[in-house]
């Protein structure tokens, strides 16, 4: 799969663009004005892999807790703002890393300006943000509704009006609900613009559904090399999105990061507890920054030749597992043993041992 280059645009300390990683991102939902919940949801999404974290700030009481997140965590930070052109000038002030507006809903073209400059002045990016559910209200009377050419319109409108004020320094997103037209009109950005794209099928559903749709959708134009971050928008913990990134973008190989499961779906053969060693295994090494394959195979009709190519491996026998390390049988433990060994091979190997 070949990435397409776009433009380099930093924010913070991390780069997109220039066909460098895709960044996972998440999105908080505590009460902004509660810095220290914020700050905590964060630091999980953090330890999860997360690389830059989504903030809604919604009033001065939020913008006023920037300095104590800024200082407690470590991933890059972008102010969500709304409506409020002063909200986004005053995030800007205060650290924010990146500003995500969505111009349309900023009112008078003299606001997005004072925004630019504020963002121009500190050299911040800006990330203009369509959403299918928040177009300018003539759109949907226009096209009949929240269509592709709708939401190109609103974003050609809204990017050329930053551009106009003399700013590039820029990600562009547009979000719908609805699969097609997230990705149809993430194909036509990336043909027309050079700035850096960010992904999501909005408003997803559920940490179950939401996470296979979102895959769906991101992993289409993951594969023709659009997209420079990714985030899952489910309605859950913001942890769950920062594992589900993970574990598409480890599966698509455009990730090194975390412990790479292949585990048979088990069938009658089946005499050892594969599914609880999987689950375990997963449970255990969420976040780790570790670069492995490691299968988890029930018998002897295809579990050897799995374990033997991944780096590390089980194959079950009756209340047994012979395991694999680089393609050779190391061991033969039991049952109640296989787990706790390959946590133990899994950590040697991390170290180098
Ligand atoms: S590896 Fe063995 S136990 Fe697992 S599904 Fe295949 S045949 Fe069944």
């Amino acid at each position: 799969m070949k990435r397409k280059i776009k433009k380099i645009i930093n924010i913070g300390d991390v780069s997109i663009g220039g066909g460098k990683p895709v960044l996972i991102q998440s999105m908080t939902n505590t009460d902004t004005r509660d810095a220290g919940a914020t700050v905590a949801q964060i630091k999980e999404s953090e330890s999860a892999g997360c690389d830059i974290i989504r903030v809604s700030f919604f009033d001065m009481d939020c913008v006023g807790n920037i300095p104590e997140i800024k200082d407690k965590t470590t991933i890059p930070l972008v102010a969500d703002i709304h409506f409020d052109h002063k909200l986004a000038i005053a995030c800007i002030e205060a650290g924010a890393d990146n500003v995500r507006i969505n111009p349309g809903n900023i009112g008078k073209a003299e606001k997005v300006r004072e925004v630019v400059k504020a963002a121009a002045e500190r050299n911040i990016p800006i990330r203009v943000g369509v959403n299918a559910g928040s177009l300018r209200p003539e759109l949907y009377d226009k096209y009949g509704g929240p269509t592709t050419g709708a939401m190109m319109e609103d974003l050609e409108r809204q990017i050329g009006m930053i551009e106009d004020f003399g700013y590039d320094n820029l990600v562009i997103a547009a979000k719908s609900s609805d699969i097609d037209m997230m990705i149809a009109v993430n194909r036509l950005m990336d043909e027309k613009y050079d700035y850096p794209m960010h992904l999501g099928l909005t408003e997803a559903g559920t940490v179950f559904s939401g996470t296979i749709k979102s895959s769906a959708a991101m992993g289409i134009l993951l594969h023709e090399g659009i997209g420079d971050t990714i985030r899952y928008s489910l309605t859950g913990d913001p942890v769950k999105e920062v594992e589900a990134a993970r574990v598409l973008l480890r599966a698509m190989g455009l990730h090194k990061k975390g412990l790479n499961i292949i585990s048979c779906p088990t069938c009658g053969r089946t005499r050892i507890d594969i599914i609880g060693i999987a689950n375990e295994l997963e449970r255990r090494t969420a976040g780790m920054d570790i670069n492995l394959d490691v299968a988890i195979m029930g018998c002897g009709v295809n579990g050897p030749n799995e374990a033997k190519h991944a780096d590390l491996g089980i194959a079950g026998g009756d209340g047994k597992a012979l395991i694999f390390k680089k393609g050779s049988i190391v061991k033969t433990v039991s049952e109640d043993k296989a787990l706790e060994e390959l946590l133990h091979m899994i950590n040697e190997m991390t170290r180098g041992d």
